[in-house]
């Protein structure tokens, strides 16, 4: 694996640097150090962002169809990386390499390709007749991005906010987490074999301290964060103080519904990945389970049986559907709701604590808590861990309103066997996204939340939206033939 490397290091204006102060990244499985990553300060922030601003001009003026070439060129540079890449992801973070391979390996190539296609086939204006003439409605890009990822999915969100950004002529200084600061390095090496040019993307990692720095930084012109609510709503003060666009992807809490005609096999296999996907850090994880009342002990039968029969252990083990937790930090956040939700007096049929077999790493059981009050702290807090509560419901109207007693809403699911049905059910969550009978992201089709699950979309069409600013240019008279095909 090429990027673990003892020296922490940057990417700035093209060249990797020596950071001047480092943090160990370590292999969740084990707690052994894996490498060295940077704990960027304020001045290698600001070193980031000015290369940014230098480079604005160049690419931003560089046509569509050349800048598309070079994504398509860095998605290449990163799938002959995707082994390497989806390896050390898994070795960072836990993430089951079944999983890895699809979120860290393929999907970033994935996209920058999507965005590539759609930049050059969306023209950069548009022409709209008006009372005195026509008016040019031109797509510009919004500037420099300062664009902050958490580590659970540390490819794959990295490149939700690359991809679009740099396909709409942006550039980009990228912060990664701690946690996956090596992993984050694996860009700045495509971007460098497949010609970037010099200050379009900028890498660098560090905690709060850099990523509040670099929120705030005169030279950024728009923030797009993915991580917590809590921290989402510090950034979005900071943005809103400045004026300063921000897209913010945030927490959840999302609910699976299943309907009383639901299929038992169909519902179980896939809420194996809906419910527990990523070990449980996965921020549209169905969380919530809402069961009618008479399917109830069928459901909850299946779901400890699931849960008990899930294979934790090994990430890096193709076998493997669950592996640790992130950090010890994590793991005993989530042990203490579990302490929590025991002191309550909810009942456990699976799992409850630490894997008997796994005393080293940060290893969760996968567990399933029945019989949950939908107002207690395990029904209304985003956990972040292979942690389910089972919640009873007596009628359709019920259960969605349950659904929608979140705080959040981001994800969801539907389960039954009428799909019109369950769509019906599906229009009235209120979330951004909800999946019948399923739940996999489409990269075409915009993805984000509502109320405390964030601001703005990201992916297909509204996710290049994201990165562009409107301007309006009224004109006397009517628009040549010309101008009506015009495009940047
Ligand atoms: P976090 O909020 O602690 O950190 C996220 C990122 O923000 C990290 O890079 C961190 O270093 C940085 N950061 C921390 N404090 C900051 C500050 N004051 N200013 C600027 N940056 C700061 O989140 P996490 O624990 O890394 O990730 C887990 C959270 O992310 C969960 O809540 C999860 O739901 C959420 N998440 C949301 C989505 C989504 O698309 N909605 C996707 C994945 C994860």
């Amino acid at each position: 694996m090429s990027v673990i490397d003892d020296s922490a290091r940057i990417f700035v204006g093209g060249q990797f640097r020596p950071a001047t102060a480092s943090t160990p990244v370590l292999e969740a499985a084990t707690g052994t150090l894996l490498g060295m990553g940077a704990a960027a300060g304020p001045d290698e922030v600001d070193a980031a962002v000015a290369a940014a601003g230098a480079a604005l001009a160049g690419w931003s003026a560089t046509p569509p169809a050349e800048r598309a070439a070079v994504l398509n060129r860095l998605a290449d540079e990163l799938l002959a990386r995707s082994v390497s890449t989806n390896e050390l992801c898994t070795r960072e973070n836990g993430m089951p390499i079944r999983l890895s391979r699809g979120a860290n390996g393929r999907f970033p190539a994935a996209l920058l390709q999507y965005y590539a296609g759609l930049i050059t086939g969306t023209p950069a204006e548009e022409i709209r007749p008006a009372a005195i003439g026509h008016t040019i409605v031109r797509r510009e890009p919004v500037g420099v991005v300062g664009a902050i990822v958490p580590w659970n999915y540390p490819q794959a969100l990295a490149a939700f906010k690359l991809a679009p950004a740099l396909a709409a002529g942006c550039t980009v200084v990228l912060k990664a987490s701690p946690e996956t600061a090596l992993d984050a390095l694996v860009f700045a090496e495509a971007a460098q074999a497949a010609g970037l040019p010099a200050g379009v993307l900028n890498v660098i990692a560090g905690g709060p301290d850099t990523g509040a720095r670099l929120v705030s930084h005169p030279g950024v012109d728009k923030v797009s964060f993915t991580g917590s609510t809590a921290v989402g709503r510090r950034i979005a003060e900071a943005c809103g103080r400045l004026l300063r666009p921000v897209t913010l992807e945030l927490g959840g809490k999302s609910a699976a519904v299943v309907l009383e005609d639901a299929d038992l096999d169909t519902t179980i296999n896939g809420l194996k990945s809906a419910a527990f996907v990523n070990n449980g850090q996965t921020c549209h994880l169905n969380s919530r389970i809402l069961v009618p009342r008479s399917r109830y002990d069928d459901m909850v039968d299946a779901l400890a049986a699931l849960a008990s029969g899930l294979n934790v252990g090994d990430p890096l083990e193709k076998s493997t559907d669950v592996g640790p937790l992130v950090s010890a930090r994590q793991r005993d956040r989530v042990l203490g709701y579990i302490e929590a939700g025991k002191a309550d007096g909810a009942k456990i049929v699976a799992g409850g604590g630490i894997p008997a077999d796994q005393p080293d790493g940060w290893f969760v059981s996968p567990t399933v808590f029945i019989d949950v009050d939908n107002a207690s702290r395990l029904a209304q807090e985003e956990i972040f861990g292979p942690v389910l509560a089972v919640i009873p419901y007596e009628t359709e109207q019920q259960a969605v309103a349950l659904a929608n007693d979140s705080e959040y809403g981001l994800g969801g699911t539907v389960w039954s066997a009428d799909a019109e049905r369950a769509t019906d059910i599906a229009r009235a969550i209120r979330s951004g996204t909800v999946g019948v009978n399923d739940y996999q992201l489409d990269m075409a089709a915009p993805f984000g939340g509502v109320k405390a699950s964030g601001l703005g979309r990201e992916l297909g069409p509204e996710g290049l939206a994201a990165y562009q600013s409107i301007k309006s240019i009224y004109r006397v008279g009517p628009a040549s033939g010309e101008e009506s095909l015009s495009v940047l």
